[in-house]
């Protein structure tokens, strides 16, 4: 299976070069050519396999430079019982009105991109054996909380690579943050910049895309790659944990082979969702994407309407992972809905760059309508979610998850579409302690942050994740500062 970019569909690589590089040269993002497909019959067949081997199922498929011995490998040394605290890497817990909520923080950093960042740096090193020419590979991550963590975790002492990640220095929870800046390892850099998410994806992309920069590492034996969600190789593995899902819903009986599911997702970079649409368009019975955002609501007015318009406030919120007003991952769900019109796609993401804003065609209009629905809630309603349902459930959510929750229920009540459902639970809740907290009992401030985690532990008996436990008294070892503008600098330095 190839590979194009979704701004020149003349682009044609392997799975092997999509990875290794992160993104096109003309800034257009890795698309597989054709998409393979899951019967009915596959799925049956998946349902008494464990994680790794319904990974290897997916992960092959698309992956066809790769042997078989190397995606196996991939995959049984990403998900082990050690690094996902237990024997299902992505358990469902079943609540009592049937929702299904998919469980995706059980790895290392207690956030779902540990899914794919745990997997993603062994298929970096196949790739980079089969393409790379010896290079060593420097992966540039811009994050809005979680992806950091987890990309430095999952690269750390990987070896031929470099990892430096840029997280908005006023943007991340204070456990996100005490996570980065206390990371272990002889090849990573962290430094915090003055601005936010998109400042900090913008200037990636800039520097990844600048042709003098790329020469510059070429001369010194290295050359960048993404672990962002614009990385194929982040979106692959995240296929996987639907079709999981499905087959532990068929398993524990709420849904019989062939039934149809709705999908709930909590969205920022719109990746996780769009792993959602390629499980349907393979052929997974999914009716239903449903998109949940906080108030910063781009992606709510533009499936509704069809205009995406990033000129507005960029607020921050309890759910810091989704502040977010450029969601890169969509360009890939256009082209797929536009007839992979390259130019077309080239041209809209053009406008988004000049005037913050473009409209797609009505074609393209109707068919976000037959896949999608959305909503959005704010802070007061997030936190009150996770109070009912605790109440209710004695089941405790983070903030991410709490906005899928509550903006499912509205979808439910507002539709009568009672078709089982999944939703994606994309953090543990002790990453977002205060807010949480907050949510069950008024008033906390001035608590340092394990105080706040001993404080919600005390009350609830929910388990402390040991990776997070383990954090107290660290002090951090990066405590850099940068500008959008002086970014390529602090990428130099951080290199040495
Ligand atoms: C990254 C993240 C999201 C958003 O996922 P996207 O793939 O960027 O849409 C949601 N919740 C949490 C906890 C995250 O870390």
């Amino acid at each position: 299976m190839m590979y194009n970019s979704t701004r020149d569909r003349a682009v044609k690589v392997t799975a092997a070069e999509a990875i290794a590089r992160g993104i096109s040269e003309e800034g257009g993002l890795f698309v597989p050519e054709q998409l393979p497909s899951i019967t009915l019959r596959d799925i049956e067949d998946l349902v008494d396999k464990n994680y790794v081997e319904r990974a290897v199922f997916v992960l092959s498929r698309f992956l066809t430079d790769f042997t078989d011995a190397e995606v196996e490998e991939c995959a049984a040394s990403a998900y082990t019982a050690e690094r996902f605290s237990g024997e299902h890497p992505a358990p469902v817990h079943f609540m009592k009105d049937g929702t299904a909520v998919l469980e995706l923080w059980h790895g290392p950093t207690c956030a779902f991109k540990d899914m794919a960042l745990q997997i993603l740096p062994h298929f970096m090193r196949v790739a980079a054996k089969k393409t790379a020419d010896g290079n060593e590979i420097v992966i540039l991550v811009a994050t809005s909380g979680d992806t950091g963590k987890a990309a430095l975790e999952g690269f750390r002492d990987a070896p031929h690579t470099r990892i430096l990640v840029f997280y908005p220095e006023n943007g991340v929870s204070p456990m996100q943050k005490l996570q980065m800046t206390t990371q272990e390892g002889a090849n990573v850099g962290v430094c915090a910049i003055r601005g936010n998410f998109d400042d900090a994806q913008t200037g990636v992309k800039t520097i990844f895309t600048d042709p003098v920069v790329k020469e510059k590492l070429a001369k010194a034996g290295k050359q960048f790659s993404s672990a962002n969600s614009i990385n194929w190789g982040r979106l692959l593995p995240q296929i996987v944990y639907y079709i999981s899902a499905y087959c532990d819903m068929l398993k524990n009986g709420s849904i019989k082979l062939g039934d149809p599911i709705n999908v709930v997702v909590p969205t920022g970079n719109f990746g996780n969702i769009l792993a959602a649409y390629y499980a349907r368009e393979m052929g997974l019975p999914i009716a239903r994407l449903v998109c949940a955002s906080n108030c910063n609501n781009v992606l709510t007015e533009f499936l509704r309407t069809g205009t995406y318009d990033r000129n507005r406030d960029f607020h921050t919120t309890v759910s810091p992972s989704m502040d977010i007003l450029i969601s890169s991952n969509l360009e890939r769900l256009l082209y797929h809905l536009c007839g992979e019109n390259d130019t077309q796609i080239a041209d809209w993401m053009k406008q988004l760059k000049e005037n913050g804003k473009y409209t797609v065609s009505d074609e393209v209009f109707a068919k976000i309508n037959d896949l999608f629905a959305a909503g959005w809630c704010d802070d007061e309603q997030t936190l009150q979610e996770i109070h009912d349902i605790y109440e209710r459930e004695q089941y405790l959510c983070d903030t991410h998850t709490a906005v899928a929750m509550r903006v499912y229920r509205e979808y439910r009540d507002s539709t009568k579409d009672t078709t089982p459902t999944v939703v994606a639970s994309t953090a543990n809740p002790y990453k977002f302690s205060a807010s949480v907290l907050s949510a069950l009992k008024p008033a906390i401030d001035g608590k340092d942050e394990f105080a706040v985690v001993d404080e919600l532990h005390a009350l609830t008996g929910c388990p402390i994740p040991a990776p997070l436990a383990g954090l107290k008294g660290k002090q951090p070892r990066f405590t850099g500062v940068c500008d959008r503008d002086t970014m390529e600098q602090a990428v130099f330095e951080l290199l040495g």
